[in-house]
């Protein structure tokens, strides 16, 4: 990780609506690597990812693409050929095919008649044979099951062909096994691809299992960054929750993490 350029940087950024929100938060995302952010309810954590994706601006502070590129020089279709955003919640699509759906996330990369090209539906047909959906090419999104809809939201995104991913809640309300199957999947493409990819979570233990670095937020800052075995202790975890946790260090520099509940 040494020496290399951060594919996206928070530089000392501050954000407020009617009061700050956040505030002077700081971090680098590295090509590669899964960096996971936690922290309570409210404190930041969507309002960071929008903030990284240029749909809102710092109040002070910059976000900087690849060491020298600051985002707010970029137009949108811009930011989108280098970051793609699986929000929460991502939005409606119940009468349109996978197919459809999957070959929107080529829309940064259209000329300006807007239309797709051979190329286009091949990268299309790319990310649904890599998330495992070829066989659903013209099923309707709303048949796919609640994990499925999660697959196709990554096809969209890889779709875009960006070198940065940024994931908002994306196992939420999935079972363990398919909270497992998606993480591995966005691991096993961060490598491959040498994305940098942030994922905002509440599931503690699917971040310890698979971020390389995590960021523990509340209130709008930082609290701790850094590798899981340095950052998730339980004087951290119960700072930031208010909880007293159980954290039991597990092969590979990951960790286990239980809530001690009387
Ligand atoms: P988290 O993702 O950690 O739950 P958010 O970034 O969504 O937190 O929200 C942080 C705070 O900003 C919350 O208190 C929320 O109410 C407030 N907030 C979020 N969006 C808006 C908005 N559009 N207008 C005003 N306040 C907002």
């Amino acid at each position: 990780m040494s020496g290399e350029p951060s594919m996206l940087e928070a530089r000392h950024v501050c954000f407020s609506y009617n009061r700050p929100i956040v505030r002077d938060v700081s971090f680098s995302l590295m090509p590669g690597t899964i960096t996971g952010i936690i922290g309570p309810n409210g404190s930041g954590k969507t309002t960071i990812l929008r903030l990284l994706d240029g749909i809102i601006a710092p109040l002070s502070g910059e976000v900087v693409l690849r060491g020298n590129t600051p985002l707010s020089s970029l137009k949108r279709k811009e930011i989108a050929r280098h970051i793609a955003m699986v929000p929460q919640n991502g939005g409606s699509y119940f009468y349109q095919t996978v197919f459809q759906f999957a070959i929107q996330g080529r829309s940064p990369h259209l000329s300006l008649m807007g239309f797709e090209s051979m190329r286009d539906e091949e990268i299309a047909r790319e990310v649904l044979e890599m998330t495992q959906l070829s066989h659903y090419l013209d099923a309707r999104v709303s048949e796919l099951s609640g994990g499925e809809k999660q697959r196709l939201l990554l096809a969209r995104a890889l779709a875009q062909q960006t070198e940065i991913l940024l994931l908002d809640e994306f196992t939420a309300n999935l079972d363990i096994n398919y909270q497992v199957e998606l993480m591995r999947l966005v691991r096993r493409i961060t490598r491959e691809k040498r994305l940098a990819t942030l994922v905002v979570s509440h599931e503690i233990n699917i971040l310890g299992t698979f971020c390389d670095r995590v960021i523990l937020m509340s209130q709008g800052v930082i609290r701790h960054q850094g590798s899981v075995q340095e950052v998730m202790t339980k004087e951290h975890l119960k700072q930031l929750f208010g909880l007293d946790f159980t954290v039991r260090p597990l092969p590979g520099g990951r960790m286990e993490v239980l809530p001690t509940i009387q």
